[in-house]
Formats: structure tokens, C-alpha cells, sequence
């Protein structure tokens, strides 16, 4: 004989626990109280399939805090009796106030099934549930019923022997509340560990009800962990501008929300909150694609054409700054150490951070949309897309944070569940066009388009990126990755006003990342860069230079008509122009782009752009630093001559934009490249993620050069 299946009947007031509990029970039970209130326990048997059942219908509530007495016997019953299996019955006509109670047991890790109770009213108002998904969605399974007419009494039972035998499989769902919060909880949790409170209780849950200021388990712990609880809700105030109660509440809401927008249908619809009236229109199944690309839209524009006045000021900094670094040497020195701190170090990280309003409004941008809650909208207004290209909606986040860093994007995927979601997404991030490709877009674009074509070139750029993911996720997911996709279950938190403080954090702490990259990665890079672009030097030149340049510099003194001066100055910028170029094609950068000439020369690049590719190995952005680093060769007498300027004189509209998509789709960073290693744990996703990045490229780039100079006749 087994011994007897332990049945908890969990679920809010009305919903119709003692009717189900009658219709399990019959008349074998027994009404009494829990001890020290006044508080009814009715306990039942009854036999199925050959099993003894005991069955306890616990007290009608909405939540398992600690404000009634019903709330605490509940969640104590829960806590300490621990019944093989919990079934909550949910009011089916109220799904989504009902599932509040399911997902505070989901988080307790009882086994749980869901008796959708009420079906008939449920069904009377138009409601029609998608229950193999919702299960999926809650890990448990999902029983419909209508108690008063006796109907699903042998399914619940039947369901309840399947969980407590572990015979269910779907994962019960992991709630998560947001950076912020986890953080905090993680901390928390940690020190929950250490002070082993609450006997088997996870610490997670433990840190959980401290954060919410929950009585119950508050007494039960030291006062040391007291304070940290405390302070972290301080912080999480400050930073959140609500009390962590709601803003758990509110993800609670949000994740119940998100999964009855999926699963359930209402053929009559009522909206009734400003969140809903908002969503109604922002996630509309028509409306909300093209609202959610105008936004996107708005963004970049607004990047650019706001951001390029501060880009502007920086600039000419930089030059200033230069220019007091220059004077330091007398005119027409030729010391390496300057050549090193100008073209080097100031030049190359001076190209990459007088981006940074650029990154600034994009980053604030972003924040905005997630702070306010529209980015849970964004996901899940391109769930379906997501879907048909075989993608859980969860994925889109990563993808979005991809936008600004493919690092900490590719971090993003441990919210994913499945390893084939994991890497699929992971694999497919660097296409979408990171932070770091701006400023060679802020740099080509306008050098090199009219400024009402300027916003679509970009706009192109990034939705080719985005194609491109879309297409390699469905490759990967029909081939090396193939299966059903997961369930998906978005967060629909309630909108919110961000505080100008999370926005600032949000904002900055990508921000930074960006600037400690220029700060060690860029540094480094640049210089080391810049002396494969100085070494190794050239012995002698086939033109005598020096004699050259000391014959136009003497005529340049004697000359006074200023055209003919003028006639000099050009002679003798172009004597140097002529002497840098052997020098670089002499050096090691220039050999190596010279190498790889041959081999890009389809794709419309000379050797200065191959020698600026692997100077974008390091990081994207090298690639400006890099370039302006062979054009302001020779020229760091004169007027330092804008990079984009310089640059139009050397290529056609064509060969830019087929610079920037080789730059978008080729090879990742080595930031990114170690963080794939480092989250697939394996090399071979990181080499085929590199071989198949680059393969695109090339590809694409091709067909793009080679049809694009068939129709501009371009040589
Ligand atoms: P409890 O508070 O959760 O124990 O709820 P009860 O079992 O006392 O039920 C509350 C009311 O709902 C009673 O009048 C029941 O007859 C009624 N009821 C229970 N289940 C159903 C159902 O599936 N459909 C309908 N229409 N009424 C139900
Ligand atoms: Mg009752």
C-alpha cells in the first residue's frame, strides 16, 4: 500500500473550494479549526485509483502575506505541513486577480495543479482559455471545472496523483523582478544562507518576503539581516521611486497579465485600468508593429540630429587639445613621441569618445522605453514575430540590449530557459547593430550622404542587421537547433513614470561600459595600432623627401605673391601626403592590409580599409580611430583636415556603405567573441559564430558592391 496523497485546496474566497472539496470528499469529513483561531479546518478523505487521498480545504485567500489570520494559517499550512500537492482553484471568469494566489505558491516550489473552476461563467462571458499553453506557462497542469454540477472531479484527482508523482514535466516558471531587485535579492539571499533562517525555506523566497516587508518571516530573522533587508528597500525606493512591495506586486501582475494575453480570448472586451487603456492602443494587433518601428525610428533620429551639436564641441576640443599637445614640440619635429600622443592616443581615443552624446541620447532613450514598461510591450508586440522565426519572445531583450553592447546582450540570455534559445540568440546578437558600429555609421554617413538620405542609409543599416538575425535564427533553429519553441510568457507590468534617477543609472551604466572600453580596450588598441601604422620605418625612399621638401620649404619663405605661396603649401602637402603613404604601405599595418587587398578588392576596399578591418578586431569603433590614424599621417603640420572630408575624396557613396555593412555583419569584437566562449562554454560556437559572420559579410558585401556598381557605373 502507498501511503496517502496529501491534498491542499488553496484559492481566494468564493472561488469554490468547499464545493470542490464536497465533490471530492463526499461526507467523509471533518470540520474543526486550526489551533489558536478561529479560523475553520475542514479535512476530507476518499479513495482513487487505490490510493488513500487526504484532502484539507484551507482558508479562502487573495495572497500569501501575513495580513489575516486566513492568509497565515494558508501559508503556514503550506510551509509546514507540506501536502504532496496544492490545488488552487481559480475563479476561470477572473482569471488574471485569481493566478495572483498560483504564482505566490509557484514561488514556495510546491507542486501545484490549477483547477480552473467556474468554467461555466467563465465561458458564459466569452472567456476561452488555451490551457495546454497556460500550463506550460504556470508549470502546472490545468483542470477545468465547474464545482456546483460536479464536473472535473476525477480529472483534478487524477492530475493531483501526476503531479505529486512527479509525472508532470513542465518546469514551474521563475519569476524574475528586474535588475534592481534581483540584484538586491541576490545579496540578500546570500546572507539569508549564511544566517540559516527558516529552516528549508530557499533563500531566495526568504529575501524575497524580507524585501516585500513581510511580519511572518521579518520575526524569524537577526537583526543584522534585518538592516540589510531594510536598506536595500531604501535603495530600491530611492532608485525605483516605490516601495519594493508594489514593484514585486507589480512584476507578479505583469507576469500573469503577460501569459493571459497570450492564453486567454475574450470575445467581449473590457478594459478597465489606464495600463489597459494604454495597451489597448500601443500593443493593438494592428497598430502596435508600426507605432513600435516609428519609436525606433524617432530614436535614431533623434541620436543623430541631437546629438551631433555636442559631437561637434568635442571635436574641436580634441583639435585644441592636439593642437597644445603639438606645440609642445617645435614646428616640424618629427618625434615619435609626439607622433605617438597626437595620432595615437589623443587621435584615436579622442575619434571614439567625442561619440558619447551620441551613445548618451540613445542609451537614455532606451531606458526610457524599459523604465517606462514599453519595452515588455516592444517583446511582446513582436512575440509573434519571434515565434515564426522560431524564437521564445523573451529573446527579444537580449536582442534590444544588443542595440547598445552585444556584451552584456549576450549576458542577457540567462533569462532564456532552453540551451537551443540560448545560443540561437546569442549566436545572432552581433548582427544587430551595436553601439560601437555608431560612430563608423556617425563617421561614413554624413561624410558621404545628403542629409534627407542620411536617416534612411542608417535606418537601412539597422533593419538589415535585424533581417539578417532574423534569418540566421531561423536557419540555426531548422538545422543545429531544431524543436518546438518554448512557451512564451511576457511580463505586462502596469506603465509606470520612470524616476529621473533609475534613468540616469540606466543610462549611465551602459554609458560606461562604453567609456571604460575607450578608456583600456581603445587605449590599448590604439596605440598598439598605431605603431603597427609607424613600424616598422622605412630606410630609404626611392624619392629624395627631405631634398624635395627643403627646396619647396625655402621657395615657400621666398614667395610673396600668395598665390604662389599658396602654390607651395600644395606641393608641400603633397610631398608628405606621397612620403606617408610609402611609409604606411611600408609598415606592418600596411602590409597586412595589403595582403589582404586581393582578397576584399571585389568588395570595392583598398588596402587602407583592410588595414582598418583589423584594427576593428579589437573593438568596432577602432575602425574610425584606426582610419583617422592613416589619414592624419603627414598631415599633422597642417590644419588637422576632417576625416569625412578626407575620406570623400578617396571613395564613392558605394564603397561607404559597403564599408558599413562589412562592418555591421563581419566579425564580432574580442569583448564579444570571449563572452560567447565564456556563456556557451564551448570554442566551436564561438569559431562558427566567427566563420559564418564573416562569410556573410563577404557575401553580402559582394553582391552589394558589384550590383551597385553595375547600376551607378561607378568604376
Ligand atoms: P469557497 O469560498 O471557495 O469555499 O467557495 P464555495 O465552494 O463556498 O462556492 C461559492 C459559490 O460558488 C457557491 O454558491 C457555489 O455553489 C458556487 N460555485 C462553485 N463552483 C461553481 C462553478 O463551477 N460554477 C458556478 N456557476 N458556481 C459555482
Ligand atoms: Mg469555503
Amino acid at each position: 500500500m502507498s501511503r496517502p496523497l496529501h491534498v491542499a485546496l488553496a484559492g481566494n474566497p468564493n472561488s469554490g473550494k468547499t464545493t470542490l472539496f464536497n465533490n471530492i470528499t463526499g461526507a467523509h469529513q471533518h470540520v474543526g479549526n486550526y489551533p489558536g483561531v478561529t479560523v475553520e479546518k475542514r479535512e476530507g478523505r476518499c479513495r482513487y485509483a487505490d490510493r488513500d487521498v487526504l484532502v484539507v480545504d484551507l482558508p479562502g485567500t487573495y495572497a500569501l502575506t501575513a495580513y489575516s489570520a486566513e492568509e497565515l494559517v494558508a501559508r503556514q499550512f503550506l510551509l509546514e505541513e507540506k501536502p504532496d500537492v496544492v490545488v488552487d482553484v481559480i475563479d476561470a471568469s477572473n482569471p488574471e486577480r485569481s493566478l495572483y494566489l498560483a504564482v505566490q505558491i509557484i514561488e514556495l516550489k510546491i507542486p501545484l495543479v490549477l483547477a480552473f473552476n467556474m468554467a461555466d461563467v467563465a465561458a458564459a462571458r466569452g472567456l476561452t482559455f488555451d490551457t495546454h499553453l497556460l500550463s506550460r506557462l504556470f508549470g502546472a497542469p490545468i483542470v477545468s471545472t465547474v464545482g456546483n454540477k460536479g464536473q472535473g472531479t476525477d480529472a483534478l484527482l487524477e492530475a493531483a496523483r501526476l503531479v505529486a508523482d512527479g509525472q508532470f514535466d513542465s518546469p514551474a516558471p521563475e519569476i524574475r523582478y528586474g535588475p534592481e531587485i534581483e540584484a538586491e535579492l541576490e545579496r540578500l539571499a546570500q546572507s539569508v544562507a549564511q544566517a540559516a533562517i527558516q529552516g528549508d525555506r530557499e533563500a531566495r523566497w526568504v529575501a524575497l518576503k524580507l524585501l516585500e516587508n513581510d511580519e511572518a518571516v521579518r520575526v524569524t530573522a537577526p537583526a543584522a539581516l534585518l538592516a540589510q533587508a531594510d536598506a536595500a528597500a531604501a535603495r530600491l525606493r530611492s532608485v525605483l521611486g516605490d516601495s519594493p512591495e508594489v514593484l514585486i506586486g507589480d512584476r507578479r501582475y505583469g507576469f500573469i497579465s503577460g501569459a493571459c494575453q497570450e492564453a486567454v480570448r475574450s470575445s467581449v472586451e473590457a478594459r478597465h485600468t489606464m495600463s489597459d487603456k494604454i495597451d489597448a492602443v500601443l500593443t493593438h494587433r494592428i497598430l502596435g508593429l508600426p507605432i513600435f518601428l516609428a519609436l525606433m525610428y524617432l530614436l535614431f533620429t533623434v541620436t543623430f540630429k541631437l546629438g551631433n551639436i555636442p559631437v561637434g564641441w568635442l571635436e574641436s576640443l580634441f583639435a585644441h587639445f592636439s593642437d597644445a599637445v603639438s606645440s609642445l614640440w617645435p614646428a616640424g619635429s618629427e618625434s615619435m613621441v609626439r607622433a605617438l600622443l597626437v595620432e595615437g592616443v589623443i587621435g584615436g581615443v579622442g575619434g571614439v569618445l567625442k561619440f558619447v552624446p551620441n551613445i548618451l541620447i540613445l542609451f537614455l532613450g532606451i531606458a526610457l522605453l524599459e523604465d517606462t514598461g514599453y519595452m515588455a510591450r516592444a517583446a511582446f508586440i513582436v512575440d509573434h514575430l519571434m515565434h515564426k522565426i522560431g524564437l521564445h519572445g523573451k529573446s527579444f531583450i537580449p536582442m534590444l540590449i544588443g542595440f547598445g553592447c552585444s556584451v552584456p546582450a549576450i549576458m542577457a540570455t540567462r533569462t532564456l530557459e532552453t540551451r537551443r534559445d540560448r545560443l540561437t540568440t546569442m549566436l545572432v546578437i552581433p548582427l544587430l547593430s551595436c553601439g560601437a558600429r555608431l560612430p563608423i555609421y556617425m563617421l561614413l554617413v554624413p561624410a558621404f550622404f545628403p542629409t534627407a538620405w542620411q536617416g534612411p542609409v542608417l535606418f537601412s543599416l539597422y533593419l538589415i542587421g535585424i533581417v539578417l538575425a532574423v534569418g540566421g535564427a531561423k536557419l540555426l533553429r531548422a538545422t543545429i537547433f531544431r524543436g518546438e519553441p518554448e512557451p512564451f510568457v511576457m511580463e505586462l507590468p502596469p506603465y509606470r513614470m520612470p524616476t529621473a534617477r533609475a534613468l540616469g543609472i540606466h543610462m549611465w551604466q551602459r554609458a560606461w561600459m562604453y567609456l571604460c572600453k575607450a578608456g583600456t580596450m581603445l587605449l590599448a588598441a590604439s596605440v598598439v595600432l598605431w605603431a603597427m601604422t609607424a613600424f616598422p620605418r622605412k630606410p630609404h625612399y626611392d624619392r629624395d623627401y627631405a631634398g624635395e621638401i627643403a627646396r619647396v620649404q625655402a621657395s615657400l619663405a621666398a614667395s610673396t605673391q600668395p598665390a604662389q605661396a599658396a602654390q607651395h603649401e600644395t606641393a608641400l602637402a603633397d610631398l608628405r601626403q606621397a612620403r606617408a603613404s610609402e611609409d604606411l604601405a611600408y609598415s606592418l599595418s600596411g602590409r597586412i592590409g595589403q595582403a589582404m587587398a586581393p582578397a576584399i578588392k571585389p568588395l570595392g576596399f583598398d588596402w587602407k580599409i583592410g588595414t582598418a578591418l583589423v584594427g576593428a578586431l579589437a573593438a568596432k569603433e577602432v575602425f574610425v580611430s584606426q582610419l583617422s590614424i592613416v589619414y592624419a599621417v603627414g598631415h599633422a603640420d597642417e590644419s588637422p583636415e576632417r576625416l569625412g572630408q578626407r575620406l570623400r575624396l578617396e571613395y564613392s557613396p558605394l564603397q561607404a556603405y559597403c564599408i558599413m555593412l562589412f562592418c555591421l555583419i563581419s566579425t564580432p569584437c574580442v569583448a564579444t567573441m570571449a563572452v560567447v566562449r565564456r556563456e556557451s562554454g564551448a570554442w566551436r560556437w564561438m569559431f562558427l559564430q566567427i566563420g559564418a559572420l564573416t562569410g556573410a559579410a563577404y557575401g553580402l558585401t559582394l553582391l552589394v558592391f558589384q550590383v551597385g556598381r553595375f547600376f551607378t557605373g561607378t568604376p
